[in-house]
């Protein structure tokens, strides 16, 4: 604390400009600096984790983040008003905002980052290139020209050469940018990313890049101070993409020579140089596999997603160094001195569907266990609600090994260990990634994945069968009466035998899905029994939770939500209802964020109708007939479930 107190820019109190698992994890080396805190919330996060472990907190605005996480002036009011005297902007959100960075430092507070300057000059992947270009440090070609025209950017796509990227200028999170594969698809891939980068980042400028094919993506860490002193904190390969965001990060790169990784940090340290760079920062290359020339992408000016793989092999606090340089100390260490040690590697546990293309899972943690013999950074705890605001990345995990394999090893055995009961999360894919061979190698570039999982990821079926058994288990327990007979409920039961043993008729409804499954139980424990003659045994290892009918069980990084009922209570009238072309319903969980359709209207089979925007992301929702707009059930900011009627269309008379 005294050496913060009483550096050139003192600092004692932080107030943390964001929220979840990063929010939480500034805090707790602030915490363990002696160094005050001070959270800010949206109303869908007066409750959450970081709100509850700061020492004061403030009330930003409503939910959507423009309201609150991005409001610059709310922002700057709640830091005056805690007596902060530095605001850490973590990921995301403002962190790479110049204006942000400016507005801080006007209002007296110390900005923990880099330069607004350079946080502007980097926030342009064209003006970035171009730095880069002038340093020497070699780039993936395309074209950054000022030329924003169709025919332009027309003529220069041929002259590069398919396949080919268009990228937003402003670009960051995987979003506003389109492969193309030919001209005749360029001018509408380059429509859809300019409409998408005015959408997310108010600006629709793009580049061109070319298409590196089967890249791996590595990226040094930096750290600089005021004082002149740029370092490297070696490397991360961060190839395990979905959509360009990454998912799985390690450190050391792995199937790396000596020359390249040279060839990384020389490269890093020039562009760090060139703009003077302060505070933590990433300088982002792609490779192609099998090639030794890292091609520089872009720089991330503020801490990453990944920081803790390079934390873990280094014993480095980036968040301490970070508030270090920000208030004017020196780096504690010369490059010299920094040393790594081991293997590290996380993955980053999402609420979502990754066997229903990845739409996002809402709902309320109702379970939560934390592995050990890893780090486990998370923005939620048991009771935590999950909605459709922000980012689904709910935790992470990262485990350290003496060698990749033990590393491996570790980070497989904490994803199984892990249990989120309630909302669905990416742990079973995330499971079978780290069991893959070519993960086990290290032979990863960012399209393993799609060739791992070409049809989509789905969960192995012998496990979902296994869960469905353990819930009719565990709903079977539960209306165990333990003054009598087991099975005195209800009329679904039928003693077996004079020895006691019984058994039940049960339904498992999960996922518009119904199992039917005979629970027996004898002086041998309770089995499930599958039509097929499968048979299921209670498996001690299995986390549940159970809320009248409904019952959550997990297991081994799978998790089941399931109803379960006697099959004489069955409720006839339960199917799945026929939707018809006539309705545009949501096809997932969302905020309605736009609506192009006005009563009455008529519309062609294809126009776009309406946006749902969930966790993000922006699904654009199509009239699936030709007709006519009939009632519009939902307004602009209404949050609609999956499968809600949206619009009614009328057909198209013949
Ligand atoms: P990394 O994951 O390597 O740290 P990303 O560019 O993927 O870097 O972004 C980190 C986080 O910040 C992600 O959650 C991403 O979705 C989010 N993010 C990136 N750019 C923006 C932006 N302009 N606005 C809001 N969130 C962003
Ligand atoms: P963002 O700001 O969204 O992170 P990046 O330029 O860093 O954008 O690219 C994100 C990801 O997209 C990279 O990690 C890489 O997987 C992929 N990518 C970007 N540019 C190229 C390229 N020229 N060739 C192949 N893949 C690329
Ligand atoms: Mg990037």
């Amino acid at each position: 604390m005294m050496q913060f107190a009483t550096a050139p820019r003192p600092i004692r109190r932080i107030l943390v400009a964001n929220r979840g698992e990063i929010a939480c994890r500034i805090m707790r080396t602030c915490r363990r600096l002696g160094l005050g805190t001070v959270a800010v919330y949206s109303d869908a996060d007066a409750d959450a984790l970081h709100v509850r472990q700061a020492d004061v907190a403030q009330r930003i605005g409503l939910p959507a983040a423009t309201a609150s996480y991005l409001n610059v002036a709310a922002l700057i009011a709640a830091a005056r008003d805690s007596g902060a005297d530095a605001v850490h902007p973590g990921y995301g959100f403002l962190s790479e905002n110049s204006a942000f960075a400016r507005a801080c430092e006007k209002a007296g507070l110390v900005f923990i980052g880099p330069t607004a300057d350079v946080i502007a000059a980097m926030g342009s992947k064209i003006a970035a290139k171009k730095i880069a270009d002038a340093a020497g440090v070699p780039t993936v070609p395309g074209y950054l020209g000022d030329d924003q025209t169709v025919e332009r950017l027309g003529d220069e796509a041929k002259r590069i050469g398919f396949p080919l990227l268009i990228k937003a200028s402003a670009g960051g999170g995987g979003r506003g940018m389109r492969r193309v594969d030919g001209i005749e698809e360029f001018a509408e891939a380059l429509q859809s990313a300019r409409a998408e980068a005015r959408s997310s980042f108010g600006d629709d400028d793009v580049l061109l890049e070319k298409l590196v094919l089967h890249p791996r993506h590595i990226e040094v860490q930096l750290i600089g101070d005021s004082k002149g002193t740029l370092v490297h904190l070696f490397e991360r390969d961060c190839s395990v993409q979905r959509k360009n965001q990454k998912v799985f990060e390690e450190a050391p790169a792995p199937n790396l020579s000596d020359v390249v990784r040279t060839k990384l940090y020389d490269r890093a340290l020039r562009l760090g140089r060139a703009i003077g760079y302060t505070s933590a920062g990433t300088v982002e290359f792609v490779m192609e596999a099998g090639s030794d020339e890292p091609l520089f992408l872009e720089m991330n000016t503020r801490l990453q997603v990944e920081h803790p793989v390079t934390e873990s092999i280094t014993g480095i606090d980036l968040v301490e160094w970070q508030i270090r340089v920000a208030a004017g100390l020196a780096l504690p260490a010369s490059q010299a001195d920094i040393r790594a040690r081991g293997h590290a590697i996380e993955a980053r546990i999402a609420t979502e569907r990754p066997d229903r293309a990845f739409q996002p899972a809402t709902g309320r943690i109702i379970g939560l266990k934390t592995p050990r013999g890893a780090r486990f950074d998370t923005g939620v705890d048991e009771g935590s609600e999950i909605g459709l605001h922000y980012d689904s990345m709910v935790a992470k995990l990262i485990a350290h090994g003496e060698n990749r394999e033990t590393a491996v090893a570790n980070l497989s055995k904490a994803l199984a260990e892990t249990v989120v009961l309630g909302v669905a999360t990416n742990i079973g894919l995330l499971r079978d990634v780290v069991a893959r061979p070519a993960f086990l190698r290290g032979r990863v570039t960012t399209d393993f994945l799609e060739a791992e999982f070409p049809g989509g990821w789905a969960p192995d079926a012998a496990s979902v069968r296994e869960l469905r058994g353990l819930a009719a288990i565990r709903w079977a327990r539960c209306n165990v009466r333990a003054d009598a007979s087991p099975w005195l409920r209800r009329s679904g039961f039928r003693v077996m035998g004079e020895r006691r043993a019984a058994q039940a008729e049960l339904l498992v409804r999960d996922d518009g899905s119904e199992t039917a499954v005979i629970v027996g139980v004898d002086a041998r424990g309770y089995r499930a029994l599958f039509d097929d003659g499968h048979c299921v045994a209670w498996n001690e290892g299995t986390a549940s939770s159970v809320q009248e009918d409904r019952i959550v069980v997990a297991l081994n990084g799978l998790m089941l939500d399931a109803h379960v009922c006697f099959a004489t209570d069955e409720d006839k009238s339960s199917g799945v209802e026929a939707v018809s072309d006539n309705i545009l319903t949501a096809p997932l969980p969302g905020i309605v964020a736009a609506l192009f359709a006005d009563a009455g209207a008529s519309v062609a089979k294809g126009d776009s109708l309406a946006q749902i925007e969930a966790m993000k992301l922006v699904h654009t929702l199509k009239a699936p007939i030709d007709g006519r707009i009939g009632r519009i059930h939902v307004a602009i900011g209404d949050t609609v479930p999956a499968g809600a009627a949206l619009i009614e269309i009328v057909p198209q008379e013949e």
